[in-house]
């Protein structure tokens, strides 16, 4: 049994709850999980038809499954792209696009301020195979610009990152790309189609840890990648059924109920992260505040513009304090007082995560690459959950309070 015909042109938080609600012959409310590996066949004529892709089909989950393509569909319809394709995880969605956008002899243009795997992964890994990556600054378009080889295929940008908030100019990005004939592709984890729809912006290809916002409640791994059928689902999905970088059932049908809350959850939480970015700017022990929705914020307007009017639901600070090592335990002294944050370095959850990252995420730089991606020893990542503004600040005041 199909759902109703939704009408054309229904908003993304209809699309979030109705988009893609296959229901079954018993007519479940909500949606069902496809707990299955393989679809069994009525006949061999039929089979062969199936396996030959003449017929629409469900034959093994590797190749495709219904929750999974429900998730997919979804996803899709949230980021306005004509497809998308779900993977296990979001690395295996960034290796999806290195994979399949990029061969021996390619040159990729990444920001030298990504997540770390990602780093690791384009930078180190691809090597291997020929490709080549440059680093180059997240806000500065013309360093971008400057980066361009002949062989250029692929801009890779992250906005905002981690766990500066420092943005990319989407568009600005896009129109470079195109006039070299490369493709743009954006990691959305951190925004959220909420915020932000990165092909509105001229972006190609957008790319998502659904481990992070998406799911929201910190419960399983998940990625995506999203664009058009012709790279998307025909040349990327393609590999990845060949390469079985799949999204199981399970996890599609936990990040599919995610989405249903997806914008209330961000936009609940980045109104909660301005509130609180705006109390610490204003606290004697705080030297500075990062956060896109704050005035002070460099990039302030190119935020407002491009992720919807909101900060997003990430925000970090240096605390108060003279020299790396006081800076250190100054900001551990504020992370140990926490007893409502959870001290772990996921985010986008709607539990408040609170993280020291120049001793976890990014403890592995040594300390002129820590000192020239600007993460002191004195900062503090938040990401903003769902709890009571006045407990957050509670939390938080335990340890800025009785800094010495
Ligand atoms: C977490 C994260 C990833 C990697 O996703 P996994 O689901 O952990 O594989 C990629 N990009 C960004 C921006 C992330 O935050």
């Amino acid at each position: 049994m199909t759902d109703k015909t939704l009408p054309a042109g229904l908003h993304p938080d209809t699309l979030a709850v109705r988009e893609a609600v296959e229901r079954s012959q018993w007519g479940e409310h909500s949606e069902a999980l496809y707990l299955t590996s393989s679809f069994v066949q009525s006949d061999c004529a039929s089979a062969a038809r199936r396996f030959a892709n003449e017929e629409a089909g469900y034959t093994y989950s590797r190749t495709s499954n219904p929750t999974v393509t429900s998730f997919e569909r979804r996803l899709a319809a949230m980021e306005g792209t004509e497809c998308a394709v779900a993977t296990a995880t979001g690395m295996s969605a960034i290796l999806l696009v290195a994979l399949t956008a990029l061969k021996a002899g390619d040159h990729v243009i990444c920001s030298q301020s990504m997540f770390g795997s990602t780093i690791k992964l384009l930078g180190t890994e691809m090597a291997r195979f020929g490709v080549e990556t440059s680093f180059v600054s997240q806000t500065d378009v013309q360093a971008w610009k400057a980066a361009m080889r002949p062989n250029t295929r692929l801009l890779f940008a992250e906005t905002p990152t981690n766990p500066l908030t420092d943005l990319c100019d989407i568009a600005a990005l896009a129109e470079l790309a195109h006039a070299h004939g490369a493709l743009l592709a954006v990691d959305n984890s951190f925004a959220s189609p909420v915020l932000q729809q990165p092909v509105r912006f001229g972006a190609d290809l957008v790319v998502h840890s659904g481990t992070k916002l998406l799911d929201g409640q910190g419960r399983v791994m998940a990625g995506a990648v999203c664009g058009t059928v012709a790279l998307v689902d025909k040349v990327m999905g393609t590999f990845l059924r060949s390469g079985g970088l799949n999204l199981a059932p399970f996890n599609a049908w936990v990040v599919l109920k995610g989405l249903e809350t997806l914008g209330l959850r961000v936009k609940a939480e980045s109104a909660a992260a301005l509130e609180l970015a705006t109390w610490l700017e204003a606290h004697p022990k705080v030297a500075r505040v990062y956060y896109p929705g704050l005035k002070s914020h460099p990039q302030h307007e190119l935020a407002m513009r491009q992720q919807n009017g909101m900060g997003g639901t990430v925000l970090a600070f240096d605390v108060a304090g003279q020299g790396a090592q006081q800076l250190r335990a100054n900001a551990f002294h504020v992370v140990d007082s926490t007893r409502v944050c959870s001290i772990t370095a996921n985010l986008g959850d709607v539990k408040t995560t609170i993280t020291h990252p120049a001793s976890t995420s990014h403890g592995r730089l040594t300390e002129e690459q820590r000192q020239a991606a600007g993460i002191g020893q004195g900062l503090i990542r938040i990401s903003v959950g769902l709890e009571h503004l006045g407990d957050l600040q509670n939390d938080l005041a335990r340890g800025l309070d009785t800094l010495p």
